[in-house]
């Protein structure tokens, strides 16, 4: 594990907290998610739902899942097979550790969430990352070249880690994107685990497509895919880390072995408080997203009036922006110095890339924050220098 002792983003973060700047660096939200689901886990906690909950998780939670997956993606999930986790990170930690065997190949797309590579590693797996580069569309978006995508799988392929909508680049993967992932798993033999975190954050004007596209809807797609949310984004309770996995109930059965020396259980009071959220009614879900949207358009468009290159985000809560126009030359040099120059944390998007060159010049910006902070961190911005 040495190469993942420390992370930028930690490192980002802790000079942001020296340094007094803005951290839009780490994408946690600076406000809390709905009441009613606060005042639930709280009464859960005084009420005395404190000791292990059952293994696969509450059953009340395990029910909201699958109903949730009805409700908004129209997937008939069973209950049985469904199991909470300590988080989505813990999800896709016990699904790479239940189906790699040391040697084992890991197709995924880069940049990366953090966790990916150090989670393979873990399985003593090897971590075969394809490239997301901007596509000429208009507005670009980030995306995969087809042969490069074929070319990373092996034999050896046992699962395809796909995120979408995707963090750091904002992403949102379309159906054809999609089938094409499913067609060479299948093609391989290999499981999809389907990493949705961001399910409920796309936005309308996304330019891949309108909604989020669970690969699970796919035909065919189903009896190969675990499904992996959580609650820490949707409910706006990062560190609450209460997650879940659904898919065909071997596989869930081979995750589930994993989960239970990981973690065994977690998260008692917060399960079925989690559960009623998920029942909450649409316009919660939507009122997120549009919100998120305008706070992605308040930042987005001051990051362009300081210079920056933007990459328009489809989802998450994530901008992408390109610092060559000022005159970087590495995103990680500006990284360090920005808090000094601005006031204004960021993380370079090379620290999610096995190959720190994809990203050299790119800087990820989260807008999950109070409009008074985003109005205050552009301010900050417009005093960015014309060249650096
Ligand atoms: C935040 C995040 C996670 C982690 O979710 P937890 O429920 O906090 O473990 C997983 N994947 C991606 C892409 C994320 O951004």
């Amino acid at each position: 594990m040495r190469p993942f002792t420390s992370t930028i983003f930690a490192e980002m973060s802790a000079l942001a907290l020296r340094t007094g700047a803005i951290n839009l660096g780490q994408g946690f939200p600076d406000t809390d998610g709905p009441p009613s689901l606060l005042a639930d886990a709280a009464a859960n906690i005084t009420g005395g739902v404190n000791q292990y909950p059952p293994g696969p998780g509450v059953p009340a939670l395990r029910a909201a899942v699958a109903e949730h997956q009805s409700r908004f993606h129209g997937l008939s999930v069973d209950p049985e097979h469904v199991l909470v986790t300590t988080g989505a990170t813990e999800a896709i930690a016990a699904a790479v550790l239940a189906l790699c065997e040391p040697g084992d190949e890991v197709v995924t797309f880069q940049p990366y969430y953090d966790s990916y590579a150090a989670t393979v590693a873990l399985a003593g797996a090897t971590l075969r990352a394809v490239p997301l580069r901007p596509t000429p569309l208009r507005p670009p978006t980030f995306g995969f070249d087809a042969d490069e995508l074929r070319a990373a799988f092996s034999p050896r392929t046992r699962v395809v880690l796909v995120n979408s909508p995707h963090n750091p680049t904002g992403a949102v993967f379309t159906a054809a994107q999609l089938t094409r992932i499913g067609e060479l798993a299948a093609e391989h033999d290999a499981v999809v685990v389907s990493d949705e975190v961001y399910e409920h954050m796309v936005f309308s004007d996304a330019p891949g497509g309108p909604a989020h596209i669970p690969v699970a809807t796919l035909p065919g797609m189903a009896e190969r895919t675990l499904t992996i949310s959580s609650a820490g984004k949707t409910f706006s309770v990062t560190g609450w880390k209460v997650g879940w996995v659904h898919g065909p109930p071997e596989l869930v059965a081979a995750v589930r072995a994993a989960k239970q020396y990981l973690s065994y259980v977690s998260g008692a009071p917060f399960q079925p408080a989690i559960a009623a959220a998920l029942a909450l009614p649409d316009a919660f879900f939507t009122d997120l997203a549009a919100g998120l949207q305008r706070k992605r358009d308040l930042l987005s468009v001051g990051l362009g009036a300081a210079g920056l290159t933007v990459y328009p985000s489809a989802g998450t809560y994530f901008v992408i922006t390109d610092a060559a126009p000022l005159g970087v030359t590495d995103g990680v040099d500006l990284c360090w110095r920005l808090p000094e120059l601005v006031g204004v944390a960021a993380v370079p998007v090379s620290g999610f890339c096995a190959d720190p060159e994809l990203g050299r010049t790119l800087v990820r910006f989260a807008f999950c924050k109070r409009d008074e902070v985003l109005t205050e961190a552009v301010d900050r911005l417009a005093g960015l220098p014309a060249h650096l």
